[in-house]
């Protein structure tokens, strides 16, 4: 069984109009009450989905950050052929690259600045690799830019990246207190849609799908396994940036 963490109220006026990621009384299960961080936890049925018999539980926690991603995708509406360039290729970036090449894209190029993790995104076949966004002969930037990485100078480059017709999605989580400036007559005169997504809607069902599909190999995803007794830990490696994905198997 996987579990979707949403809960929203279905009393406000986002939950009737079928924007439940937007509730405005948001809750979550691991968020606003106790979650998976224990050996049982508490879930309403309409938010469990069964899984195929092949599937390892230990590997379905990867089901949840997929369904953030099939909703970056969703709102994208992503056309074929599309150029796509991704910032971060922490695990996030990573999923956006795997939805990317499976949704048509003409080529996936990902930047980071740390060259260990853009190792990564090579082996998962992205087009071009780099920690600049220069290293590229694109001057007439990308159909759609993703930034999932949350930081600042990473999301005011993307902003102006994007080609004429093009899509901004902000998909990484920025501190509250982030800014950006944007250029309003090239957003007029060029078409640029700057848009973002908000964690799960109605995409935890289908990530769920495209998981026990194989869309992503949970040997390269995850990267360390910590037993319950060790979830302090598990989280100063978190913070620390190093590995990828950190499973706590309760
Ligand atoms: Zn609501």
């Amino acid at each position: 069984m996987a579990v979707d963490p949403s809960l929203h109220c279905h009393e406000c006026r986002y939950c009737r109009s079928g924007r439940g990621n937007l509730c405005d009384n948001w809750a979550a299960i691991g968020v606003t009450v106790p979650g998976g961080a224990a050996e049982f936890a508490v879930a309403p049925v309409a938010n469990c989905v069964k899984l195929p018999e092949h599937i390892d539980v230990t590997d379905a926690a990867l089901i949840e950050p997929l369904s953030c991603a099939v909703r970056g995708y969703d709102v994208l509406k992503s056309n074929l052929g599309s150029e796509v360039l991704i910032y971060g290729s922490g695990t996030m970036g990573l999923m956006m690259l795997e939805l990317a090449k499976r949704t048509g894209a003409a080529s996936v190029e990902v930047l980071d600045v740390n060259a260990q993790r853009l190792e990564t995104a090579k082996l998962l076949g992205c087009t071009g690799a780099a920690a600049r966004a220069e290293e590229f002969d694109r001057p007439g930037g990308w159909d759609v830019v993703i930034d999932a990485t949350g930081n600042a100078g990473a999301i005011q480059d993307g902003l102006g990246r994007v080609a004429k017709g093009g899509t901004f999605l902000q998909f990484g989580v920025a501190d509250y207190a982030t800014t950006a400036v944007i250029e309003p007559y090239r957003i007029y005169n060029q078409e640029i849609t700057i848009t973002g997504s908000m964690a799960v809607l109605h995409s935890y069902e289908r990530a769920a799908a495209l998981f026990a599909s194989g869309v992503l190999d949970p040997a390269v995803f995850i990267s360390d396994r910590l037993p319950l007794e060790q979830y302090p830990q598990a989280i100063d490696q978190f913070k620390a940036g190093v590995g990828r994905k950190i499973v706590v198997q309760p």
